[in-house]
C-alpha cells in the first residue's frame, strides 16, 4: 500500500492534484474538508457544531477528524493506496496520523507539499468563492484560514521534512506541470 498526503495552504490545488493522482494511480482520495461539508449538508446537531468551526475558517476539534480518518483508513486498508488531502492540520494530527498507522504496519510514504504565495491564493479562493458556493471561499474567512495555516498548519512541513517523507513542488505554474512535478516525486518513492 502506498499513503500520500498533499499538503499546503487553502487555494494551493491539493484537490485538484490529488484528483489527477487518483486518475493515473487509482488511488483513493480523502478529503477531510469534503467529509465536513457533508455532515454540515446533513443538518445534523454535529453538523451544527462543525459549522460554527468552518464558518470562521477555524479547525475543527482533531478528535472528530481523527475518529472519520481512522474509519476512512481501516475500511481501506487493502486498497492500492490513500491520497489525504487537507489532513493532517496541525503536527498532533500528523502524530497520531503516525501511531495509528503504526498499529497496522501502514505508513504515509510521501507528502507533497504545494507552495504557494498569500496573495495568489486569496485571488484563487475569492475566484472560486464565485461558483462554489462554500460560506469559507470569502476575503474575510479566508483571511482567517491562513492565519491558522501559517500558526499551526505549516509546522507539520517540519515534521515530515526530519523524517524524510517530504517533496516539496512550486504551485505557480499551469496544472499539468504541477501535477508532472508531483508524479515525478512519487514515482521516486514507488521504486524505494
Ligand atoms: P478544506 O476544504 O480542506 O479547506 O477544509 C475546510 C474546513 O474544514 C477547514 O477550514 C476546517 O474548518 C475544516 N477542516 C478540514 N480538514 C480539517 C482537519 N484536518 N482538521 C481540522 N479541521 C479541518
Amino acid at each position: 500500500m502506498f499513503n500520500m498526503v498533499v499538503f499546503g495552504p487553502p487555494g494551493c490545488g491539493k484537490g485538484t492534484q490529488a484528483a489527477k493522482i487518483v486518475e493515473k494511480y487509482g488511488f483513493l482520495h480523502v478529503s477531510t474538508g469534503d467529509i465536513i461539508r457533508r455532515q454540515i449538508s446533513k443538518g445534523t446537531a454535529m453538523g451544527q457544531l462543525l459549522e460554527k468551526f468552518t464558518a470562521r475558517g477555524l479547525l475543527v476539534p482533531d478528535s472528530i477528524i481523527l475518529k472519520e480518518i481512522w474509519r476512512f483508513a481501516l475500511e481501506h486498508q487493502y486498497e492500492k493506496g490513500i491520497i489525504f488531502d487537507g489532513f493532517p492540520r496541525n503536527l498532533y494530527q500528523a502524530q497520531m496520523l503516525d501511531r495509528i498507522f503504526n498499529k497496522k504496519e501502514m505508513r504515509i510514504n510521501l507528502v507533497v507539499s504545494i507552495d504557494v504565495h498569500e496573495d495568489e491564493l486569496m485571488r484563487r479562493v475569492i475566484e472560486r468563492g464565485k461558483t462554489s458556493g462554500r460560506i469559507d471561499d470569502n476575503a474575510e474567512v479566508m483571511h482567517n484560514r491562513l492565519l491558522v495555516y501559517f500558526s499551526q498548519t505549516q509546522p507539520v512541513i517540519e515534521y515530515y521534512r526530519k523524517n524524510k517523507r517530504l517533496e516539496t513542488v512550486h504551485g505557480i505554474q499551469p496544472v499539468e506541470q504541477v501535477a508532472s512535478h508531483i508524479d515525478a516525486a512519487l514515482q521516486k518513492r514507488l521504486s524505494i
